[in-house]
C-alpha cells in the first residue's frame, strides 16, 4: 500500500525536529521549509544566500560556493573554505586538494558526486587563501547548521584544523582531534587532515593516518546502515 502522504510529511516533521532538539536549539522560527526535501531546502538555502554581505569575504569573492554533491547523501564532508579555483567554478574542492579528495573518498568507496555533499565552514574565498577569521566562521555558521539540517548526515567528516575545531567549537590540534569519532547532534564527526595539507607534507606518516581516519568514517557509515 502507498504510504499516505501526509503521514510522509509528519515524518519528515519529526525527522527535523528531532535534528533541531539533538543540535540544542529549544525554538524554531515558523517561517521555514521544513517539509521540503533536501534538495530543495539547500536550493532555496543558495538562493537566499546570493548577495551575501555578512561578513568581509564577500568583498573578495566571485562567487559563492554553497556545495555540492548528494542532498540526500548520508556523509558530508566538510572543508575551510574555496580557493582560487573553487571561487572561479562555483563548486567546492576542485583543485589540487580537491582532486586528492576525491581520491581519498574513493579509496573507501566513496563517490564525491552520489554519496556525499562536500561544503565548507565559510562559503566565500578568504583572501590569499589565508585561513577563515572566527567572525566569518561565526558570520557563516547559521548557513553551515541549515544546511546539516536539511541534508541530516550520519557522518561527517570534517577536514583539517579549522573545520574540525569550528565544527566541535575547540581550539585542540587536529593531531589530537583525528584518529576518533566525536558525537555531533545526531552525527558522529571524524577528523582528518585536509587534502591540501596532505599535498604540502610528502611524507607516508600523515597519508596513513589520513587513510585510517577514511577508514574509521567508513565503517561508522556502514556499521550505522546496518552493513
Ligand atoms: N580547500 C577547502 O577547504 N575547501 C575547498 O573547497 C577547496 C580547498
Amino acid at each position: 500500500m502507498d504510504t499516505p502522504p501526509l503521514a510522509d510529511a509528519l515524518r519528515a516533521l519529526g525527522d527535523s525536529l528531532r535534528y533541531w532538539r539533538d543540535m540544542g536549539l529549544g525554538e524554531l522560527p515558523l517561517a521555514a521549509d521544513y517539509l521540503a526535501s533536501p534538495a530543495e531546502r539547500l536550493r532555496l538555502q543558495e538562493q537566499a544566500l546570493q548577495g551575501c554581505q555578512r561578513c568581509k569575504l564577500s568583498a573578495g569573492r566571485s562567487t559563492i560556493v554553497f556545495g555540492s554533491g548528494n542532498p540526500n547523501a548520508d556523509l558530508v564532508v566538510i572543508g575551510e573554505g574555496p580557493g582560487a579555483d573553487e571561487d572561479q567554478q562555483g563548486k567546492p574542492f576542485v583543485g589540487r586538494a580537491g582532486q586528492l579528495l576525491t581520491r581519498m573518498l574513493e579509496s573507501v568507496q566513496i563517490s564525491r558526486e552520489t554519496d556525499a555533499y562536500i561544503l565548507n565552514v565559510v562559503k566565500c574565498r578568504p583572501p590569499g587563501n589565508r585561513n577563515p577569521e572566527p567572525d566569518e566562521t561565526e558570520a557563516c555558521s547559521p548557513f553551515l547548521a541549515a544546511q546539516l539540517a536539511a541534508i541530516q548526515p550520519t557522518v561527517i567528516l570534517a577536514l583539517g584544523t579549522v573545520a574540525t575545531q569550528a565544527l566541535l567549537r575547540t581550539k585542540d590540534p587536529i593531531g589530537k582531534l583525528r584518529g576518533r569519532v566525536h558525537p555531533y547532534g545526531s552525527a558522529l564527526l571524524v577528523p582528518t587532515f585536509h587534502p591540501a595539507f596532505l599535498l604540502r607534507n610528502p611524507g607516508q606518516e600523515y597519508k596513513r593516518m589520513a587513510w585510517e581516519d577514511l577508514k574509521l568514517a567508513r565503517r561508522e557509515y556502514d556499521r550505522l546502515h546496518g552493513r
